[in-house]
């Protein structure tokens, strides 16, 4: 077999040890990359035959794919698309050429392979010259996208019932870790996606110089925002006639931050830290509830924190987020207490400023500062920020 020595393997093997250990360092990327994608091509004609004899099945393996991944340590999606390569190449001689002579990649050859196998009796319709230089002509991504266009066009009942198939495989799964962060992990089908990933990059833009969250920190953050914004606004349904929301339990010691009191209990959530819980009670319903030994002997009427006649007169003052080269508008903005309600703060004008989700967590969490001089405030950097302003952009700690 193949692989032992003496072969044509074991001759490529030297060969290829020979190249990896030469001492000079410069390959032209292109014709490099050319050699593995042709390498590639043949690797998959060798999967292929492998295949046809059925070797996986002696091995217990109910498909070709997952013995291939499993021997040679891919991913099945990977083995499938080498074995539908080295399958359609069998009947696309033009494309084999191309692709072992490196004149086109082994991507560009998987697209021109898959469309030839989903348009199967259709086949005919595929003209190699044709789509050799579209190949030729387009990079992969726009080459994939006029397969899918192509295909389409030949074959528009095959292609929906690709993509009715395709919908079924939708999913999305969030669960909470031992650390109380929630994993999120899923697949959405074309519309729902393109409407999330559109909702999302407009909330996650950067926001201002101050901002440091990488990108994926910041498409978080407004799937978050996305989330009380829309819970915030009364736009979702009803649950048991109420509307939905979330609930913080917490002693009247704990939220005035009495050293020693148990954290704030958040419903399906582990215990928050007290800078949240005050965040999260700077404009929220409040029940009180009386308890004696563990049993409850009155519950308070439920009164907002802002009452509505002020939050409508902060929403005509402060008409968004007051955070300076903040955008936000009023909608997207919530009020926060400067003096903190539980420190004595009253729900007035004055004490209230309108602020965005991030900006809210800013102020609580990240140590910003409210200052309020006449009718503008001030936003106060903590020391941190401040440092690093005065070592300036560009220059970094002596070694
Ligand atoms: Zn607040
Ligand atoms: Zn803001």
């Amino acid at each position: 077999m193949l692989g032992e020595g003496g072969t044509a393997l074991s001759e490529f093997e030297e060969a290829a040890r020979k190249f990896l250990a030469r001492g000079e360092r410069s390959v032209d990327p292109k014709r490099y990359r050319a050699v593995i994608d042709s390498l590639d091509g043949d690797f998959s004609a060798v999967a292929r035959d492998a295949q046809k004899t059925g070797e996986h099945l002696v091995s217990g393996n109910i498909t070709a794919a997952s013995w291939i991944a499993r021997i040679c340590g891919m991913s099945v999606t990977s083995a499938a698309d080498r074995l539908c390569v080295g399958s359609q190449l069998e009947s696309l001689p033009k494309v084999a050429a191309a692709l072992g002579s490196g004149e086109i990649s082994f991507q560009s050859a998987s697209a021109l392979c898959h469309l030839h196998e989903q348009l199967g009796e259709k086949g005919r319709l595929f003209d190699e010259d044709e789509m050799l230089g579209f190949t030729r002509e387009y990079s992969v991504s726009e080459l994939r996208k006029l397969c899918h266009f192509a295909r389409h066009v030949a074959d528009p009942d095959g292609f929906f019932n690709d993509a009715e198939e395709s919908f079924t495989r939708r999913r999305l799964h969030i669960s909470q870790m031992a650390d109380g962060l929630y994993v999120v992990d899923g697949l959405l089908d074309p519309v729902s996606g393109a409407a999330f990933k559109t909702g999302l990059d407009v909330l996650a833009k950067r926001k201002g110089p101050e901002d440091e969250r990488t990108r994926s920190q910041r498409m978080a953050d407004a799937a978050g925002e996305l989330a009380m914004h829309a819970m915030e606004h009364g736009t979702l349904p009803r649950r048991h006639s109420v509307k939905p929301h979330l609930n913080l339990t917490m002693t009247l010691e704990g939220l005035k931050g009495e050293l020693g009191v148990p954290p704030a209990d958040l419903e399906l959530s582990l215990p928050i830290s007290t800078r949240t819980a005050e965040r999260i009670a700077c404009d929220c319903t409040m029940s009180r509830v009386l308890l004696a030994d563990s049993m409850v002997i009155d519950v308070g009427r439920a009164t907002r924190t802002v009452s509505a006649p002020t939050r409508r007169a902060l929403r005509v003052r402060d008409k968004g987020c007051r955070f300076p080269g903040c955008d936000r508008p009023v909608n997207w903005s919530s009020p926060h207490h400067i003096i903190h309600w539980t420190r004595g703060g009253p729900g007035n004008l004055p004490n209230l400023v309108l602020l965005c989700y991030y900006h809210h967590r800013l102020v609580h969490e990240g140590g910003w500062q409210v200052i309020k001089s006449g009718r503008e405030f001030r936003f106060m950097p903590p020391d941190r920020v401040l440092m690093r302003r005065a070592r300036g952009p560009g220059l970094r700690w002596a070694a």
